[in-house]
């Protein structure tokens, strides 16, 4: 069976001296959980945070990463740099890199290559808008954000892959699809997995769910069959509550 992967995406928030004692707290509620778990600061604030973990379990992630290894990109981080952080997830395709900085499929699709060839796990982000899911549209969008961003991935290295499916309607709105429609979603994920690679590689296939995760519904997501961790974006931001998304199960 699937283990479970917890993920929090801090987004635009804390500082490093905030993100550094958050992980500290954290890495003490969190001992003697098994569950994988993840937490990616700001570029920023991976160094502090990455330091603050030292010995822990809990795994660095970063937000985002440059198309390039190297060069004049303003403003950019390379998957080099990351590594030299001691970040081992990176998470690419936010509906919010693609919303609010215009990220296309195929610039998402070289990240995800080159992060690959880097050794990073991947956390390829999919998800329709609600105008695109009142017209219809879920499955065409969802597949082709899914099969454009892997172009190219060949059945071994999605072994590093995880796809958060994130319905950009439920994103910080309070709004959580339902478990079984979030399911549904990511069951047509698998099947497109399963016909474009195989149904063993499909199987094995981590899908997180994203949008609105909080520790009450946590537990009726994760019970779903589809759904094998979350993606948390604003209750990744308290110890309490993240802890206790993280600790679903118990
Ligand atoms: P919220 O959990 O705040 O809805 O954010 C989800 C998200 O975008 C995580 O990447």
């Amino acid at each position: 069976m699937r283990d479970y992967f917890i993920a929090g995406n801090w987004k635009m928030f804390k500082t490093p001296t905030e993100g550094a004692a958050f992980v500290k707290e954290l890495s003490e509620t969190l001992k003697g959980t098994s569950q994988k778990v993840m937490v990616a600061p700001s570029f920023a604030s991976l160094d502090a945070v990455g330091k603050a973990l030292h010995g822990s379990s809990v795994l660095l992630g970063a937000q985002n990463m440059a198309a390039a290894e190297e060069g004049a990109h303003t403003g950019e981080v390379s998957p080099i740099m990351l590594k030299d952080l001691g970040v081992s997830v990176v998470i690419l395709g936010h509906s919010e890199r693609r919303a609010i900085y215009g990220e296309t499929d195929e610039l998402i699709n070289t990240k995800v290559k080159l992060a690959l060839k880097h050794g990073f796990e991947v956390i390829l982000c999919v998800g329709e808008t609600l105008e695109e899911r009142e017209a219809g549209k879920v499955e065409e969008v969802v597949n082709q954000q899914l099969l454009s961003g892997l172009e190219g991935v060949t059945e071994e290295m999605l072994a590093k892959v995880v796809i958060a499916y994130e319905p950009v309607w439920a994103i910080g709105t309070g709004k959580t699809a339902t478990p079984q429609d979030a399911d549904s979603v990511h069951q047509v994920i698998r099947q497109t997995i399963g016909k474009t690679y195989s149904s063993a590689t499909a199987e094995k296939l981590i899908i997180q769910y994203g949008g609105s995760v909080k520790p009450g519904n946590a537990k009726e997501l994760m019970a779903m069959p589809n759904i094998d961790g979350a993606l948390v974006g604003g209750a990744s931001l308290k110890v309490e509550d993240f802890t206790a998304i993280v600790n679903f199960n118990r």
